[in-house]
């Protein structure tokens, strides 16, 4: 079930929610899986790192770099949804360092950017 989760959410070429990944696992597998089992092993992925949370769209996308631990930046365009990751340590270093000194102990900082990407401006 989880390499089924997995397979489905890479293949998606843009953010996939918990329904979008449940659908496409459901067709393949000639089966109904419910989007709670789909959720559970997404913030499993989540928490190892295999899989990136993009908030503001609800939706996950697969890690293309699941060694390194990075703040990552998403900057998602609103026509088309195609959502770009960038990784900026000194930008989000500099969010942390607000954070901290603010008296606040950030343990995931979330930055998102929308607008249009290339295509859609
Ligand atoms: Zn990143
Ligand atoms: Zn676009």
């Amino acid at each position: 079930m989880r390499q089924a989760v997995f397979d489905a959410l890479a293949n998606f070429e843009k953010p996939a929610s918990a329904y979008d990944i449940a659908e496409e696992v459901s067709k393949r597998q000639g089966r109904r899986v419910a989007a709670n089992s789909v959720y559970r092993i997404l913030d499993l992925f989540v928490s190892s790192n295999l899989a990136m949370r993009v908030e503001s769209a609800n939706a996950y996308v697969a890690n293309q770099h699941p060694g390194c631990l990075h703040d990552c930046i998403f900057l998602i365009c609103d026509s088309c949804g195609q959502t770009t990751h960038l990784d900026d340590d000194k930008l989000s270093g500099g969010v942390r360092e607000a954070a901290a000194n603010a008296g606040f102990a950030a343990t995931r900082p979330v930055i998102e950017v929308r607008g249009k990407c290339g295509d859609c401006s």
